[in-house]
């Protein structure tokens, strides 16, 4: 049998580990795809430091995985050999369970996460369920799908589903990962897009991405620069370091929502009152489904939103992550395989 090459982790708090294994079968309802190209994400920490409940070790993470369909397991009929697909934080759901009774797939109970229940991206082959895959349009290479696949859903959804309209005050907070897509499509929804960061450096990329309007964190009044426009509809906070979060929300409108996509390492305190005094609301939102993905990605073909990503190959996987968790990429590290060429 033929081998592949693959990044694993074989306990908490482990190194990367370069592998040779055996490349993979599908089983019946998955397929295997050929890899070109994975997005390393903040959540790969979970694996690398244990922090996900119950994984089974070793594991191979990542969750932004494109590339083509290679094999197929049995009854598979409706994908085929050869297409170009990806994989983000959904992987497949239970279809028993009451989120899954009521439809919403993304927040089953038994949820399967690529790189974290099975085998994901780090790697020359995976196995995935064909519920997970999402077609990669053709104006979008490998590098430029697999960000889109977690970073990129996660803030287009949140964004698409929010009580935003066209027209409408949204602003992103923090311009990183997740943020440098936000405000990309912010600005191709027709929203009067606000950039909000540390410093003045980031502001001529944030207008170059489309921002009308940049509020430095460090010596603007964010609610009060906010409120010149009647206060924001959205304010979709990307950030880890919460510092900027709770003066944010006196710059929301009424009725209006802060939408949590980043993870902050410390609990966000917020005024009640400012909440009340104007029926305001705090949420999170959680990614979405492979159609959300395949929604994201031709959302970003038609209108060119694209992430700015630093490139890696497999085996400078630990130079690729600690640039990740530095905070200081710009803007997605992605893996990316012989098999890209
Ligand atoms: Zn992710
Ligand atoms: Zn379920």
């Amino acid at each position: 049998m033929s081998k592949m090459r693959a990044i694993q982790i074989s306990k908490p708090h482990g190194p990367f580990e370069l592998v040779e294994r055996d490349i993979p079968t599908p089983s019946a309802g998955t397929v295997r795809i050929k890899i070109q190209a994975c997005g390393i994400c903040h959540s790969d920490a979970m694996v690398k430091d244990g922090l996900f409940p119950n994984i089974q070790y070793p594991k191979i993470p990542g969750h932004e995985v494109a590339g083509v369909i290679d094999a197929l397991g049995d009854g598979v009929s409706d994908w085929s050999v050869g297409q170009r697909v990806g994989v983000g934080w959904y992987g497949g759901h239970c279809n028993s369970c009451e989120a899954c009774r009521r439809g919403q797939f993304i927040l089953c109970a038994k949820g399967k996460i690529p790189g974290i229940t099975f085998d994901g991206g780090y790697a020359e082959y995976m196995i995935a369920p064909k519920e997970a895959l999402a077609l990669i349009p053709e104006e979008l290479s490998a590098i430029e799908a697999a960000p889109l696949l977690c970073a990129g859903i996660t803030t287009f959804n949140a964004l698409r589903n929010s009580c935003a309209r066209p027209g409408d005050t949204v602003a992103v907070l923090g311009i990183g990962g997740l943020g440098h897509l936000g405000i990309q499509f912010c600005a191709k929804m027709g929203f009067n897009t606000v950039a909000i960061a540390r410093g003045k450096d980031k502001e001529p990329l944030a207008k170059q991405l489309g921002v009308k309007h940049y509020i430095d964190s460090q010596t603007d009044n964010i609610a009060k620069e906010l409120q010149k426009f009647g206060g924001a509809k959205v304010i979709l906070s990307t950030v880890t370091n919460n510092d900027a979060i709770s003066p944010a929300v006196g710059g929301l409108g009424n009725n209006g929502e802060l939408i949590i996509v980043g993870v902050p390492f410390e609990p966000i305190k917020i005024s009640a009152l400012s909440l009340i005094l104007g029926n305001r609301a705090v949420k999170g939102w959680a990614s979405g489904t492979s159609i959300d993905s395949q929604d994201t990605m031709n959302f970003s073909a038609l209108t060119g939103v694209r992430s700015m990503n630093q490139t890696f190959p497999l085996e400078k996987v630990e130079e690729a992550y600690q640039l990740m968790l530095s905070g200081k990429a710009r803007f997605r590290v992605v893996l990316v395989t012989e098999q890209a060429k």
